[in-house]
């Protein structure tokens, strides 16, 4: 009889065999779905850093195929990407061009220098149209380098959210120095080949 009832067998707290009827798990799950699929509505910095994720779709060069977003409140001024200058050929294509940077500490790091990044071009891409940036975020995937970091400084823009930190953080130093505050979403490393 038991093998035939449509429905579960549950111990309760008394290790008591409780049947339970299908139509009753059904509805207990239905409800389980509900709260635990329920939507979550995504922050501003969330939203914006999705956008970053599909604008790095863009990218020409694979070592962190970052992008960039520039904004201010809750509008988007620009974005951009990290890719080769116009009609110059793809890394993606031909492969990266790495320069070897010896430290004044002695350490090496190497750099792909085929391209333009995506936070200088999320800048210039502004100012082509004659966008203010001053006193807007830029959301982008890792810390920035020394240069993009010299040109957020420049630029006004006051606030950095980064997802990941990039191995060497001199970028980060030049932002903290300039007093812009910089905000990372997780504490992981962006790791890719020769870095
Ligand atoms: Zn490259
Ligand atoms: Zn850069």
């Amino acid at each position: 009889m038991l093998a035939s009832f449509p429905g579960a067998l549950i111990l309760n707290d008394f290790n008591r065999i409780i049947l339970y009827p299908l139509k009753q798990i059904n509805a207990l799950i239905t409800e389980l779905h509900g709260f635990l699929m329920k939507y979550k509505r995504p922050s501003w910095d969330e939203t914006f850093m999705g956008i970053v994720y599909v604008v790095s779709k863009r990218g020409t060069c694979d070592r962190g195929r970052n992008a960039a977003v520039v904004a201010r409140g809750k509008q988007i001024l620009s974005f951009g990407y990290v890719g080769s200058p116009s009609g110059e050929p793809h890394c993606d294509d031909v492969g990266h061009l790495i320069r070897k940077v010896t430290h004044g500490d002695g350490s090496e790091s190497y750099h792909c220098v085929r391209t333009d990044h995506a936070e200088k071009n999320a800048i210039k891409n502004a100012k082509s149209l004659r966008l203010k940036v001053k006193g807007a975020t830029l959301y982008t995937k890792m810390t920035p380098c020394i240069d993009c970091a010299n040109a957020i400084k420049k630029s006004g823009i006051e606030k950095v959210v980064c997802v990941k930190k990039y191995h060497r953080l001199e970028g980060e130093e030049i932002l903290n120095k300039a007093g812009v505050k910089i905000v990372y979403l997780t504490d992981e490393l962006m790791k890719y080949k020769k870095q």
